[in-house]
């Protein structure tokens, strides 16, 4: 099945064939507390305190909340403002290694999740601070815990990874098979139903080879190959192209009986039933032309981007832009400083030559925006409102319907900002709202 809209981009994905590599221990990681959408922990350790692999340094402040854990273990150096990936420096703990990498004492498998209940498994996934790792970051157990109005009967596991350059989901399945597959089980218990499907773009074939041999024989889990085709990826779509169901607008999938999970979060759910360890590491595609040596590599969380970069060579001397995640829905880099995340999929290091450098022009009524959105949006008028200031007639156009894919600036001839346009667009709209329903309380 196929969705109307949407690109199809160059695609870069330079270390598909290559093998994930483990990163060695570092001196030094700097935790930060948000790390999610939600609620940040509260720091539970001190300066100075000794602290264990997967030792729990926050915990949860309230149900949309999980914790952060020790990447290593070492004592705790600093609590203090860091650098953050999303520009502003943040609340975090610095933790000095002492080269043992010894698991906190608590850490212990669960044994077969077959044999757990599923309020068990949810608090389980909780504990071990998981969250989505396809890059929204939203807690695991919240998504697990659709309310009775809106009954699910059917996981979707996103293989989908439909970023040019990121291949980090790919390698996790060609490579962790078994342990996707037994994650997918865990996940039906804990959500309670009885089918399961994986959705892959068909430039991973290898990938739904994998999956489909490691499928136990007691689970009702189907693997499709599906178009390559951004943003293949994006939860609406792939529910449509894999059911037909559509998410009303304005929705959520468990509003269409869905919910889904990233395939990489269903390998750390594995690792955090089955061998009880919370989530302290995770797999980042490090690409572009301007890293000297593109690879997958094992990250702990913490770890700063510039060392990910060091230990891929280093960067080439004209780099131009870094990105955490993708080339159409990443986070520029101002500070190398800042470190790897939870829900840090790729670090793209590209080149001064490949970044527009010059300003938007203005609109020229091509329409190219309009046939490329996936959510049937008229990009074209939504920019020019937000370009006039024209904040309260937003909502007339939908904009929060805009998933900020990037598909009509991909293809505007005039290169304008339009992306950038619906972020602020969107909180002026939210603001707008807030101020009308003031005046008539
Ligand atoms: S960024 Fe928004 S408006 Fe643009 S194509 Fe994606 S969904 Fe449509
Ligand atoms: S693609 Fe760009 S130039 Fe063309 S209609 Fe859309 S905003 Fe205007």
């Amino acid at each position: 099945m196929k969705f109307k809209g949407g690109i199809h981009p160059d695609y870069h994905k330079l270390t598909a064939d290559h093998a994930t590599v483990v990163m060695p221990l570092l001196k030094r990681y700097v935790i930060p507390v948000s790390q999610h959408i939600g609620t940040p922990g509260e720091i539970i350790v001190e300066r100075g305190q000794e602290v264990g692999r997967g030792q729990p340094l926050t915990s949860p402040a309230g149900f949309v909340s999980v914790s952060v854990h020790a990447p290593t273990s070492g004592k705790v150096k600093k609590i203090a403002d860091f650098p953050h990936p999303l520009g502003k420096a943040q609340p975090a703990v610095e933790i000095t290694s002492d080269g043992e990498d010894a698991w906190f004492e608590d850490i212990a498998g669960h044994g077969d999740w077959r044999d757990l209940t599923p309020a068990r498994l949810k608090n389980i996934i909780r504990d071990a601070g998981l969250v989505g790792l396809g890059g929204a970051s939203f807690p695991t157990h919240v998504k697990l815990s659709p309310p009775k109005e809106k009954p699910v009967d059917l996981l979707i596991l996103n293989g989908a990874e439909c970023e040019p350059y990121l291949t980090s989901d790919h390698r996790v399945m060609l490579e962790h098979p078994a342990e996707v597959m037994e994650g997918i089980g865990l996940l039906m218990r804990a959500l309670g139903v009885r089918k399961a499907l994986v959705g892959i773009e068909n430039n991973k074939v290898d990938a739904g080879e994998a999956l489909k041999r490691a499928r136990p024989v007691d689970l009702d889990i189907k693997v499709h190959l599906l178009e390559t085709k951004y943003p293949q990826g994006s939860e609406k779509h792939l529910i449509y192209a894999l059911t037909k169901r559509q998410v009303p607008a304005g929705g959520l999938p468990m509003d269409s009986g869905v919910v889904v999970q990233n395939v990489g979060t269903a390998l750390s759910c594995h690792d955090a039933v089955k061998l009880g360890r919370p989530l302290t590491e995770r797999v980042v595609t490090v690409t572009g032309s301007a890293v000297r040596e593109p690879a997958n590599v094992m990250v702990r969380v913490g770890t700063p981007v510039a060392e990910v970069i060091d230990f891929c060579g280093g960067l080439t001397g004209d780099v131009g832009k870094v990105i955490f995640g993708g080339p159409m829905m990443g986070i520029v880099q101002s500070n190398l400083a800042a470190p790897v995340l939870k829900g840090t999929s790729g670090i793209l290091c590209l080149v001064e030559s490949e970044i527009s450098q010059f300003q938007g022009a203005p609109c020229i009524r091509c329409g190219n925006c309009v046939d490329a959105c996936p959510m049937f949006l008229v990009p074209s008028i939504m920019g020019l409102l937000v370009e006039r200031n024209r904040f309260a007639d937003l909502g007339e156009y939908h904009i929060t319907d805009c998933i900020e894919c990037g598909s009509c600036a991909y293809v505007c001839l005039s290169r304008r900002p339009l992306v950038q346009f619906f972020k602020r667009g969107k909180l002026e709209w939210h603001e707008h709202v807030k101020q009308l329903e003031g005046s008539v309380s």
